[in-house]
């Protein structure tokens, strides 16, 4: 009778006493116990030792099968067990696709777990030896950065390092300001100014998207205040909004206490939204965003044509405006598909009663032709970055 017999590509049943693996052998594969029961032993000093003995649902031999090495301990069936194969390739995949952090982490604890199993196996003359700091187990650098700019970034807020600049929304006809869009810059006390997309996006995986989200929300709406007092009270401010704020069950009430607060006409509010949002959690943004039109805040969909860009949230959710993103601004002059793109939003847009907001203009070409198909509003360098408050009032 065969001890080992292949069930399929990735199933094996091992008859009771069949030895699965043998320590010192090369690895391929880790396992998942089906059913059945598998002991874990080695040999210390010519003495078997049983490691473990594990059931069903259980991984084993995945060590060697990630990091490549050779089985450090030997495998066999206790019972007659059936089991699900896992290649290496498999394993690692998954972890080459992980975060760096947590890859950082598999390695750190895979290398200490193989030291620890030299001590196990050579009390006598491997206790001095230290852990070998190999290419693998030295932190890179790029995971040290990132965790240093986290640890950073908690204390941001309360050293007063984070501001907002205002960059102006205009009419394309007119060339009046009609508002303004809240972007978020970090004056590091040692690397300088660091720009959004350089720690959003940490942020955001972090949660710190939270406080420092709350923070803008509030500043910006201050600082609209004192716009409006200058200028006119139809100006408007627009606060990007990530989905991990929407999720905070707190947030639409943060809205709500921040409008009672600065006493700004809601609708002079403008949160601008990404796609990935509406994708990202399922059916919580249609609730969302009436929650906020109920507020009566105005929505804006925010780099529009960059993502599925799908037109079914068009007709889904009750949003006030499209931003047109700007590679189609940049790439109209060269590319008449992108130039074609524009246009089309353009009158989808109008069909449906949003306005339009073209990103990114900084040609005046751009502008004339962007005015010509009908879009109102645009944002730019040909008319400012986003420049610190006193600046901004200025161009009132
Ligand atoms: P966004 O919302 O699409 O903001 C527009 C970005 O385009 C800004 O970059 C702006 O400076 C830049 N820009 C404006 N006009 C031009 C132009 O004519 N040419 C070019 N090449 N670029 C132009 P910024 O300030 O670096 O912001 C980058 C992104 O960071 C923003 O993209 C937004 O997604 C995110 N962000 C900024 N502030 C916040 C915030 O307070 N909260 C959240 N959640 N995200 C923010
Ligand atoms: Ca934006
Ligand atoms: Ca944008």
């Amino acid at each position: 009778m065969k001890a080992t017999i292949e069930l399929d590509s990735v199933r094996r049943q091992f008859d009771r006493g069949t030895v699965i693996f043998e320590e010192r052998e090369a690895a391929s594969c880790a396992y998942v116990i089906e059913t059945g029961l598998v002991e874990i032993s080695t040999d210390v000093d010519d003495e078997r030792r049983v490691l473990a003995t594990m059931g069903p649902g259980q991984m084993f031999g995945e060590m060697a099968a990630l990091d490549g090495t050779e089985r450090s301990a030997t495998a066999t069936a206790i019972e007659d067990t059936e089991l699900t194969l896992i290649v290496s390739d498999q394993l690692r995949s998954r972890v080459e696709s992980a975060e760096p952090i947590l890859k950082l982490l598999l390695s750190v604890i895979l290398n200490r777990f193989r030291h620890e199993q030299k001590l196990f196996r050579h009390p006598g003359n491997g206790g001095c030896e230290s852990l070998r700091p190999d290419a693998e187990n030295v932190v890179s650098k790029g995971a040290i950065d990132k965790i240093k700019l986290e640890s950073d970034l908690r204390g941001a807020l309360e050293k007063r390092e984070l501001a907002l600049h205002y960059q102006p929304i205009v009419s394309l006809a007119s060339g009046n300001i009609v508002g303004f869009e809240a972007l978020l810059r970090w004056r590091h006390a040692e690397l300088g100014m660091i720009p959004p997309q350089s720690f959003i996006g940490l942020a955001e995986e972090t949660a710190l998207i939270v406080p420092i989200g709350r923070w803008v929300l509030e500043q910006a709406c201050r600082d609209l205040v004192r716009f409006q007092a200058h200028a006119r009270d139809g100006l408007s401010m627009s606060v990007n909004v990530s989905g991990r704020q929407f999720a905070e069950p707190a947030f639409i009430g943060e809205i709500a206490n921040v409008l009672t607060e600065t006493g700004i006409a809601p609708e002079t509010l403008k949160l601008e939204i990404t796609e990935s949002v509406l994708m990202d959690y399922r059916s919580a943004p249609l609730r969302w965003i009436e929650q906020c039109k109920r507020l009566g805040t105005q929505i804006a969909l925010d780099d529009f044509g960059t993502g599925f860009s799908s037109l079914s949230y068009l007709v889904r959710f009750p949003i006030d405006t499209l931003k047109i993103d700007r590679s189609f601004v940049a790439a109209m002059h060269d590319d008449s598909r992108s130039l074609k793109v524009v246009r089309m939003i353009n009158q989808l847009a109008h069909n449906m009663d949003f306005d339009v907001v073209a990103e990114g203009i900084e040609e005046p070409e751009q502008r004339t032709a962007l005015a010509r198909m009908g879009c109102e509003l645009g944002q730019g360098f040909l008319f400012s970055k986003a420049v610190h408050f006193d600046e901004a009032i200025e161009l009132l």
